[in-house]
């Protein structure tokens, strides 16, 4: 089995391919979804939470998200000791998932494979891309923010120009159809690649 990793700028559409993939068959972790719920269910990740933030991170055993964004948000050093408490629990959640699929290759979506620096984790990189307008409209109506608050979220990402040349495949998701005709296109080229050789 391969291990394929799915990225991409917020907005571009990695949630859309990934969920193509899935319609494929593939098997698909979403990392981001991943991480939010072991934030309530690992008891290690709770604790270091609660030590990092304090009691106010939950209520009751829910999240509390908008003190945990407004706190990780606004202090570049707290979203690094959070990432670091959360990220090892997703990465050992996801190898125990992976031995639990059997599929020629699995997919795992994550926004920030190039800005961690972990896209060894993977033998293949596919990069979603769509040009910044397009992305800050979606974002916008999607989750119903400002233009303002997506073009601050977009700059603390990395640039698309240097995942691009960092990655293996290139997705770029302007138009609905012709993405899911890259899709189905990249599928039949990682069930070849993962075919096993002798
Ligand atoms: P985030 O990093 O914020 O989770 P994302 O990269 O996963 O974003 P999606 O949620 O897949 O992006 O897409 C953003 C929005 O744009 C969604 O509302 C989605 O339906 C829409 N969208 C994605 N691709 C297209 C497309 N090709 N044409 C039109 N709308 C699209």
């Amino acid at each position: 089995m391969i291990t394929i990793g799915l990225t991409g700028g917020i907005g571009s559409g990695k949630s859309t391919v990934a969920q193509m993939f899935r319609e494929l068959g593939v098997p698909v972790y979403d990392s981001d979804a991943e991480a939010k719920q072991l934030m309530t269910t690992s008891p290690d990740v709770k604790a270091g939470i609660i030590s990092l933030l304090g009691e106010q991170a939950y209520d009751e055993n829910q999240l509390n998200r908008d003190f945990i964004a407004n706190k990780a948000f606004s202090n570049k050093d707290i979203l690094e000791k959070l990432n670091a408490i959360v990220h090892p629990v997703v990465r050992e959640h996801f190898y125990q998932w992976r031995k639990e699929q059997s599929a020629p290759y699995v997919i795992q979506e994550s926004a920030l494979i190039f800005e961690n620096g972990i896209q060894d984790q993977y033998d293949l990189v596919i990069l979603v891309t769509a040009p910044l307008q397009m992305r800050v409209e979606r974002v916008v109506e999607r989750d119903q923010v400002s233009q303002e608050k997506v073009h601050y979220r977009i700059k603390n990402q990395m640039d698309d120009q240097l995942k691009i040349e960092l990655a293996d495949f290139l997705i770029e998701n302007t138009d609905w159809e012709a993405t899911q005709k890259k899709v189905n296109r990249l599928h039949t080229t990682l069930l070849k690649l993962a075919e096993p050789r002798f």
